[in-house]
């Protein structure tokens, strides 16, 4: 079987997914990059029950190589992610509180300093039908830069060096669109500067357990690049 690795932490991840409440149904999907061939989840699959067999195998342009399940819808997005950026691993979940900023918001305006973490301020991309190149266009733009993105009316997609980064980064997306929704609950939520965001970046960039810069201290050979 041809990435039988990949198709195994597909599953992994899947149940796990499904497990955290980040999925209903058979909503959402994930695929995983090795060279020119991606592994995808399958059109209508309950992300819970997945099995490594049940995962096709497609190229960088779309072609089936193996499976007999069809692709997700969904895969035109997952390959133009690949095409535009380094990522290896994507996840899209209709998670309910990114959902929820989706519906109602043009970005999710960064109330909590790790929105760092996801390469600045998360965007909200255009609405477009699921499955059409329109919606992988606009998801495309609005991960520029960035390790996570909304759609509108949809829910969300992150990227990865692997599978586990780009379900962690699900995890921090879902867990920000929950603060702000709670906290615009309570009262108006103060919103961090770009100032404040470039600090954390700065922050974050720094190893924890070195002193500040100035006191001697080298930064990292190759810092993340966070935007703010
Ligand atoms: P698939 O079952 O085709 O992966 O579609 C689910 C989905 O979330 C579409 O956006
Ligand atoms: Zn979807």
């Amino acid at each position: 079987m041809l990435l039988a690795e990949q198709r195994r932490l597909l599953c992994e991840y899947g149940h796990r997914t499904a497990e955290a409440g980040l999925v209903v149904g058979t909503s959402g999907n994930l695929s995983v990059r090795d060279g020119d061939l991606v592994a995808v989840t399958p059109a209508g699959a309950a992300l819970g029950r997945l099995k490594p067999e049940d995962c096709p195998v497609v190229s960088l342009d779309g072609h089936p190589v193996e499976g007999d399940r069809t692709p997700s819808s969904e895969t035109p997005l997952h390959l133009a992610v690949y095409r535009a950026t380094t990522a290896r691993a994507v996840v899209h979940t209709h998670a309910v509180f990114g959902t929820v900023v989706a519906t109602t918001m043009t970005e999710l305006p960064p109330v909590h300093y790790n929105t760092v973490l996801l390469g600045g301020v998360v965007r909200v991309a255009e609405y477009a039908t699921y499955g059409t190149p329109e919606l992988a266009a606009h998801v495309e733009a609005a991960l520029d830069g960035r390790r996570a993105a909304l759609m509108a009316n949809h829910g969300g997609v992150t990227i990865g060096d692997d599978l586990e980064a780009a379900f962690e980064a699900t995890r921090l997306l879902e867990w920000l669109c929950e603060v702000y929704v709670r906290a615009k609950a309570v009262g108006e939520p103060r919103v961090l500067t770009g100032e404040q965001l470039a600090a954390a970046a700065r922050r974050a960039r720094r190893p924890a357990h070195l002193p500040r810069p100035g006191d001697g201290t080298a930064r990292p050979d190759h810092p993340p690049h966070i935007h703010t």
